[in-house]
């Protein structure tokens, strides 16, 4: 029906000019608000499966995912169950609960290089400890960022950001104090002639590089052959730590995370998004010798209320219960054949489209260029984005709306869902 019919967004846009009055910018994270793509952001109602459903009546195929999480789609049965279940019993208790390491189990099990894990509530305060972490453990100030990279919104990590802020296009953010700025040295990504540089200059001051080891919040950018050993090479020489941000890539990529895939061991992890498994979740871990240095067993201190929330751990552990090696599987023949089928509609269409992709981290740039980094990233012609965009949604798909962001394959998209979104594709080319 959606393609048949104007797609109707009353009831979003009365409902976002409702929300703008006591909400700033409308929402409570800046890409919702469509701002950068010109157009009134969908409200969602509801999510089944790989589809979800807006208050005007419109459904998507979604590529969204919640923005990672929802690498088992949207209300997964069993995932509600369990949450639902959870909830009867209480929904927090700041005290211990068993399921805290039934989880942490999980984690350790599952990611090489993690001994020991802390959950936190987001992303964000997951790279934000891990980087306190950092630099109490080394007592050093300095931390390395690669451009176009994100790494959630801590003061020290919001320079030279990718997603949203890039997105955007603001520039570093207003509120960060210089002084708290002048640690972060920023250089591009893939780019192991840079990292060497800083080194060399400021290495006995550097406490960790803190890297994607796959970029996606510049689109999806792999890290090219050598890199992440590179990394891991030089901070061992200079004895900084390197911090792998898997918020995105973790259980995303592979069932032992980008770490398993690439063979690369940092020191410390950080986890979000599908640990969650759609409740607001974050975690870092590592060594233990390093871990071990945060309170209450050591001096660094990291604390939350609603840390290790029950409903968050169920849904997490749950989800990854789920995911086993054929899940990955299924991720990786859907993703080839979403990408190939984009590319055949690029090439029809005389349309210069670079898909970069790992597993289910699909991300076509609108540039013939090699996307390396958020230089070639933003190559793209953005205008054209913007364009593909809004038919895509007027198709019935929903993608981010920003060129900046991957889409997320999910394991319950099947070949019918990929090869209904290779048409519309085909079809939202033709119009550009
Ligand atoms: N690190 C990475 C790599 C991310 O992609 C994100 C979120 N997109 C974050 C950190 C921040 O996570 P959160 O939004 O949960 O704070």
């Amino acid at each position: 029906s959606e393609k048949s019919q104007k797609r109707s967004d009353e009831r979003s846009a009365a409902a976002f000019a409702k929300a703008k009055q006591v909400i700033p910018g409308g929402v409570n994270s800046p890409v919702r608000a469509f701002r950068s793509v010109g157009l009134t952001p969908v409200y969602m109602e509801r999510g089944e499966g790989y589809r979800v459903f807006d208050i005007d009546g419109n459904s998507y195929i979604d590529y969204v995912g919640s923005w990672g999480p929802l690498i088992m789609g949207h209300a997964h049965p069993e995932v509600i169950e369990a949450i639902k279940r959870t909830a009867e019993k209480g929904t927090s208790f700041g005290a211990p609960t068993e399921l805290e390491t039934l989880m942490a189990e999980l984690v350790c099990e599952r990611v090489p290089s993690v001994e020991v894990v802390r959950m936190v509530n987001s992303g964000t305060e997951a790279t934000m400890s891990a980087l306190r972490l950092a630099r109490g453990y080394t007592k050093r100030s300095k931390i390395l960022k690669f451009e176009g990279s994100y790494h959630g919104h801590a003061d020290s990590l919001l320079i030279k950001a990718g997603s949203g802020v890039a997105t955007l296009g603001l520039p570093d953010s207003p509120g960060v104090p210089e002084s708290v700025a002048s640690h972060t040295l920023t250089v591009p990504y893939n780019d192991l002639a840079s990292v060497q540089v800083a080194f060399e200059k400021f290495g006995e001051e550097i406490a960790c590089i803190i890297v994607e080891p796959i970029a996606g919040n510049m689109g999806v950018v792999p890290p090219l052959p050598g890199f992440l050993q590179g990394l891991r090479e030089i901070t061992e020489q200079y004895g900084s730590l390197l911090i792998f941000d898997e918020v995105m890539t973790g259980f995303r990529v592979n069932y032992h995370c980008a770490q398993g895939l690439y063979g690369i061991t940092p020191d410390l992890t950080c986890l979000g998004k599908v640990i969650g498994g759609g409740l607001p979740v974050g975690a870092y871990g590592g060594k233990r010798e390093i871990m071990e240095m945060i309170a209450p067993s050591g001096p660094i201190y990291q604390a939350g209320t609603l840390s290790g929330n029950p409903l968050a751990m169920i849904a997490g552990y749950t989800t990854l219960r789920l995911l086993t090696q054929e899940t990955y599987e299924h991720l990786e023949r859907m993703s080839v054949r979403l990408q190939l089928g984009f590319e055949a509609n690029a090439s029809k269409n005389g349309i210069p489209v670079t898909i970069n992709r790992v597993g289910s981290m699909v991300c076509p740039f609108f540039t013939d260029t090699h996307v390396i980094n958020y230089e070639t990233a933003k190559q793209s012609d953005l205008e054209r984005f913007k364009a593909y965009f809004a038919a895509m949604l007027d198709l019935g798909i929903s993608v981010a709306p920003s060129q900046f962001e991957g889409m997320f394959v999910s394991a319950v998209h099947d070949e019918a869902a990929i090869d209904a979104t290779i048409a519309a594709h085909d079809e939202a080319l033709r119009q550009l």
